[in-house]
This record gives structure tokens, sequence and C-alpha cells, in this order.
């Protein structure tokens, strides 16, 4: 008899750098962080040649009035730091993200997901699956 194969194992969240923050309001980009810096489009992580814009997002994502961060300080790339501008042009968040299930749940990432949430595997409804290719 050939057994089931076993569910693939979702990531924990703080493995996903899931984040829950209610005053976002589900907008987890970074004209909502901290380090965002508006009159430059530029950021307190990234370097002071890395234009940022206001939609885009990254897994270092932190609430907090943009402009109030220092002058860009080159710690992270933007592969490293996973900055994304979303394709659709909408902000990000679990209830915008693939994975979802609209209510509770995500194909990656294990427990409670709130739809106001958001996670650095955020991906876009409808992605076309070529671009899920890492070749
Ligand atoms: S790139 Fe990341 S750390 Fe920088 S402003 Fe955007 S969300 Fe914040
Ligand atoms: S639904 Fe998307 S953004 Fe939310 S935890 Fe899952 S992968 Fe991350």
């Amino acid at each position: 008899m050939i057994s089931k194969p076993p569910e693939r194992e979702k990531l924990s969240k703080d493995q996903a750098l899931y984040v829950f923050k209610p005053e976002a309001k589900g907008r987890y980009q970074c004209d909502q962080c901290w380090m965002w810096q508006p009159t430059t489009e530029r950021c307190s992580a990234h370097g002071k040649n890395d234009r940022i814009l206001g939609t885009a997002s990254c897994g270092y994502w932190m609430w907090g009035k943009p402009g109030t961060g220092p002058s860009p300080q080159g710690s992270l790339t933007k592969l490293e730091s996973g900055y994304t501008e979303n394709p659709n042009g909408e902000p990000f968040g679990c209830h915008r993200c693939e994975e979802f299930d609209g209510k509770s749940k995500c194909e990656i990432v294990s427990g409670y997901i709130q739809a106001m949430g958001c996670c650095s595997a955020w991906k876009p409804i409808d992605q076309p699956e070529w671009e899920d290719d890492e070749d």
C-alpha cells in the first residue's frame, strides 16, 4: 500500500518574519516604516544610491513615522532585505497574498494568520507561474 506523502512542512512565524500590526491597517509598505525617507526615496538600512519606493516593502519593515531614521547606512542590499515592489501596485498584507485562505490559514506559514498581517514570503495574488521559477 502506498502511503500518503507528508504534507509540506510550513515555516514558523519567526522564520517567515511574520508581523501583525493593527495600526498598519494591512498596508505593510515603506511609507509606513520609520526607516523610509520620503523626500529622497531612500531607506536608513539600504545604500545611499538605492531608490526605495514608498509602495515597496522588505523583510525588515517596522511600523513608525517615516523620515525619523538616520541617513542611509548601507547595512543591507535589496537582495539581502528581500526588497519587493508589488507588481499589482497595491499594498502588501495577507489579505492580498496568494497563500492566504481568506480566513485564518496560510499555505506556507503555520499557525493562526491574521488577514491584516504580513510576512517576508508574501506573494501577489494571480502571480504567473513562470515568476515562481528560481532558475
Ligand atoms: S526597504 Fe524595508 S526597512 Fe527600508 S523603508 Fe522599506 S520596509 Fe522599511
Ligand atoms: S498569507 Fe502570505 S503574507 Fe501572510 S503569512 Fe502567508 S505567505 Fe506570509
